[in-house]
């Protein structure tokens, strides 16, 4: 098979779908790696490596498309990629199709076979290739936060661990899934007083079993969370009801309980956040204030790091992306469940329920 790797063309993406190493794995196993020159330069890999690697190098992305028989991509194929997309050409990546009608029938109209990371589902019922993503935004969640509460940044002047003496900041994490989990254990390393709040007791339970002393679990509530907003110096929002909208937990009234100065990352802001008054901000002019409370509302944080971000998506990318080009991708879904899970466009059909729902196409 012919893999092709196309350099990202969306706005603040630095990441690439392919590490050099992935590329001589499909060369080892007897594909054909073709790469757009620079498409990892955003995350620090040379040209070079990739062709040492034994990936074809080619200057454009004209090129890739008219060549691969499959793409392997990072973000949504953007509508000037469209029309380079090829009937039953395979593009693995993610889709996020439900946010967008015009992505979704550019696909259709592509004849693409459209496989989507953050639909893969694997045995135990978790989203494999979204996870690295949630564990770069909960931890980088801190590290903005931290940044944030500086005074030239607008933020109280607050130093999350304290000093001797001085208490540490009080963070209140909205939501211990993926993301509240990795927020809280590097908050907890800084020091700084970490309260997560979920409605899941399982997972508190769990939460307060392998959480250091300075992290608190409590159970989200109404009562809870206004109480947590007069302590807090940071909130981060980082709830998810899987498939919908994410709950408003902190409306704008709430926001008077707040600390002037004080910071909210709406991490959830993707799923159009639990902050009533969040909305997506990019890299480029990240933060806004509303009654003298600063939001950083980033909708895709990890971009911000791209190589980090780049390492920790392409490993788990790449043992599917392998599995489908040595079976081919008719035999890859018959054999397997969680792949038909990240199927969602074949050839002209949707083939994703919540996909066909949201704009009412046939499934
Ligand atoms: P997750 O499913 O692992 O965790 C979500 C948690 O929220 C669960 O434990 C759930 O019980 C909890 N929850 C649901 N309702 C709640 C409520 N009312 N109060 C408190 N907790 C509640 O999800 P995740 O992987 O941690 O992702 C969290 C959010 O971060 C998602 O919206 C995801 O899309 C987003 N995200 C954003 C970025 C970005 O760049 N902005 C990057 C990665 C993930």
């Amino acid at each position: 098979m012919i893999v092709g790797i196309p350099k990202e063309v969306k706005r603040d993406e630095y990441r690439v779908a392919l590490l050099p190493v992935g590329a001589e794995e499909f060369v080892r196993a007897g594909h054909q790696v073709i790469i757009e020159k620079d498409s990892g330069i955003g995350s620090g890999l040379t040209n070079e490596q990739y062709l040492e690697a034994g990936a074809t190098l080619v200057d454009t992305a004209e090129e890739v498309f008219a060549q691969a028989d499959m793409i392997m991509k990072v973000k949504e194929p953007q509508p000037e990629e469209f029309a380079l997309i090829r009937k039953g050409q395979i593009v693995f990546t993610y889709f996020h199709f439900a946010a967008s009608k015009e992505l979704t029938q550019g696909m259709i109209d592509s004849g693409a076979i459209c496989l989507a990371y953050e639909t893969l589902r694997d045995q135990r019922g978790t989203l494999p290739l979204l996870t690295p993503m949630s564990e770069v935004a909960g931890r980088m969640s801190i590290q903005e936060g931290a940044k944030y509460l500086e005074k030239p940044q607008m933020g109280q002047g607050i130093l999350l661990g304290g000093v001797p003496g001085v208490a540490p900041a009080h963070i209140t994490i909205l939501g211990g899934g993926i993301v509240g989990a990795n927020a809280a254990k590097i908050a907890a390393g800084f020091n700084a007083d970490v309260n997560i709040l979920d409605i899941n007791m399982d997972r508190l339970r769990y939460l307060d079993d392998v959480m250091p002393p300075n992290v608190n679990v409590l159970f989200s509530d109404r009562h809870v969370i206004r109480h947590q907003l007069q302590l807090a110096d940071l909130v981060i929002g980082a709830v998810l009801i899987p498939g919908a909208k994410a709950p408003m937990l902190v409306s704008r009234e709430d926001l008077k309980l707040m600390k002037p100065g004080s910071v909210i990352i709406d991490v959830a802001v993707d799923q159009g956040g639990c902050i009533e008054t969040s909305h997506p901000t990019s890299h480029s002019d990240p933060t806004y204030l509303i009654d003298d409370v600063l939001h950083y509302c980033v909708a895709n944080m990890p971009g911000a790091v791209g190589r980090t971000s780049t390492f920790a998506l392409c490993n788990v990318t790449l043992p599917w992306a392998l599995r489908v080009a040595k079976n081919g991708i008719e035999k890859s879904l018959a054999e397997s469940p969680e792949l038909q899970t990240a199927l969602n466009i074949h050839t002209g059909r949707v083939t994703n329920q919540p996909v066909a729902a949201t704009f009412d196409l046939p499934y």
